[in-house]
């Protein structure tokens, strides 16, 4: 794929660029790229995060980056269907949830600049070609794409705030729309040489059950597609079943032009966390710092991970939490949600087990059936109208059985609907977005959201202020009274009807000192009724699993022993 035009930029370009980064070599970020081959689903995010990880416990300041190759400005239009979650950042970013990855596994905050799309770069291009920034010059992909996705791509590194730069490409090497990535990283593996910028290519080795025998040919296939691109990885992370004998890590290592020590063994695992020491175990990151020419840092402080990974591994009791939502069958649609109820698990040493209820198919005669053996319930987040019913009503169920229930942003928001109509009297209550005509709007759009008619990035997005009641649940579970969580969403609690939910005993515990807006709701004498707002589930990590989480989980398992006592004490009545 030469291309003369591209060439001969990347030629004087380069020159220059290669002046400037030998000029500062020694403060200079280092950058590693990891791509995928074969087949896509292999886990380049949790390698990513993984390799991270590592290097942070090393005492290296790194962080990570993704490109997603799609032409969506940000994933916040697709569909759960389409993409999983979108996953919020402190600043408001909606981003790919392999950024929740990340936060989960280096316990730092990403931003917007960590996660940037095709789209994002052709409108940058393309606003610029407007401006009249290229007058004169045929606007094309190489050198003007690429050279935006290469400006994208060295952005985090730019004040030398990282040591390492770790940039996930989104899709497999051979998909058209990644060849100007591939193309982009070429470029600056020429610019700033192998020892300042680094590929990790993730790929498969399949084992075939009827040969009895891994197979390494796709491996060599896609390594040999990049390098068609002029992209040769340097190190390989094998995803593979069995393990990795030395004879094959020998063949793989001189048919894809790696060193032997480079061929890394990525075998299945019983949990994403127990990835980093895995690669750990494999030097991953021994053999990425070798290959940059860094020194070693200290030894891994995996000491807190280890702690956390003993007690997922070894849990001493089990909680089974009924989630419903309408996604419930698509694993990643409420991925942070089902991160967080691990943490949270391993902090009560208590594996959580996750029933998936769906909203659609649940209804008020056989929410009984369905939920009488969970031990609690978490009603998702959500958009529309589709099994909104289903959520009300295992919301009522939850309330008058006294099951702990803890409601989501659109479960928050449905909680008090349901308390609206059913303890309220107020039929025909509801959100304004499932139904705009209703005069009894317990939930409705924001003054400010009405004028917005372009969709994306048009919701109350990221980091907002919520002050707490003393006295609550939430003061209790957080330990403080000023917290600040993640938003996603259009409508809120109408205050017009606050003072009428107040005295049925439904409690705004948490309001935004600054519009008022309700964030947390309670009710009085039920065990644990809580609804937010907010997505706490975006904040949790391995190492700091988050306070509502905790206790909800806590709560279940007290449910749950109160529910086996009171078991006992009705069959030895029976048998005396
Ligand atoms: N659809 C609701 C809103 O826009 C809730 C959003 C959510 O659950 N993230 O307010």
């Amino acid at each position: 794929m030469f291309d003369l035009n591209s060439f001969l930029h990347s030629y004087f370009i380069g020159k220059k660029q290669a002046a400037h980064w030998s000029s500062k070599q020694s403060v200079m970020t280092k950058y590693i790229f990891v791509t995928g081959g074969v087949t896509s689903s292999l886990g380049k995010g949790i390698i990513a995060a993984s390799l991270a990880k590592l290097l942070q416990a090393r005492g290296f300041t790194t962080t990570i980056q993704k490109f997603d190759p799609y032409i969506n400005v940000d994933p916040g239009t697709l569909n759960p269907y389409e993409h999983g979650e979108c996953y919020v950042t402190e600043d408001g970013a909606e981003t790919d949830l392999d950024l929740g990855h990340y936060e989960r596994f280096l316990n730092t905050h990403t931003s917007q600049a960590n996660n940037v799309t095709t789209g994002r770069i052709y409108q940058h291009v393309i606003n610029k070609e407007r401006e009249g920034a290229y007058l004169g010059k045929t606007v094309q992909v190489i050198p003007h794409i690429t050279d935006e996705i290469k400006r994208r791509m060295l952005l985090l590194g730019e004040h030398n705030q990282y040591d390492i730069v770790i940039t996930e490409l989104g899709g497999t090497v051979g998909d058209i729309e990644s060849l100007p990535y591939i193309e982009a990283v070429r470029q600056l593996k020429w610019e700033m040489g192998n020892e300042n910028c680094l590929v990790v290519h993730l790929t498969l080795i399949p084992y075939l059950k009827a040969a009895k025998e891994l197979k390494t040919k796709p491996t060599q296939h896609s390594v040999k597609m990049m390098s068609e691109h002029g992209l040769l990885p340097d190190v390989l992370v094998c995803r593979t079943e069995e393990p990795l004998y030395k004879d094959l890590k020998r063949k793989i290592a001189l048919f894809c032009n790696v060193t032997q020590d480079a061929v890394i063994e990525a075998l299945d695992a019983d949990t994403i966390y127990g990835v980093p020491l895995e690669m750990m175990r494999e030097r991953l990151d021994v053999i990425c710092l070798e290959k940059l020419q860094m020194p070693m840092g200290k030894e891994p402080d995996m000491v807190k991970w280890k702690e956390f990974l003993n007690k997922l591994r070894y849990p001493k009791s089990k909680v089974t939490i009924g989630l419903i939502g309408k996604y419930v069958e698509l694993q990643d649609a409420y991925k942070s949600i089902l991160e967080a109820l691990i943490h949270a698990g391993a902090m009560n040493e208590c594996k959580v087990e996750v029933r998936n209820i769906h909203s659609e198919y649940l209804t008020k005669d056989d929410a009984k059936e369905k939920l009488h053996n969970v031990d609690a319930i978490l009603v998702a987040p959500g958009f529309g109208s589709r099994g909104i019913e289903g959520k009300i009503d295992a919301i009522r169920y939850a309330r008058v059985n006294k099951m702990p229930f803890f409601g989501i942003c659109l479960g928050m928001q449905m909680a008090c609907v349901e308390f609206a109509r059913n303890v309220l009297n107020m039929p025909k209550a509801h959100s304004t977005e499932m139904d705009p005509d209703t005069d009894q709007g317990v939930i409705c759009m924001m003054e400010e959201q009405k004028t917005i008619t372009q969709k994306g990035g048009t919701m109350r997005l990221g980091s907002y202020d919520c002050a707490i009641t003393e006295g609550s649940i939430a003061a209790a579970v957080y330990g403080s009274t000023n917290i600040t969580e993640r938003h996603r969403h259009r409508y809120e609690f109408n205050n017009t009807y606050l003072e009428a939910f107040e005295n049925a005993g439904f409690k705004p515990v948490g309001k935004n000192p600054d519009t008022d807006l309700v964030e947390i709701v309670e009710l009085k004498d039920h065990p644990f009724y809580v609804g937010v707002q907010f997505h706490p589930e975006y904040k949790s990590t391995v190492e700091s699993p988050h306070p509502l989480f905790v206790a909800f989980i806590k709560a279940a398992k007290d449910a749950q022993e109160q529910r086996n006592a009171t078991a006992k004490r009705t069959f030895e009545k029976s048998n005396a």
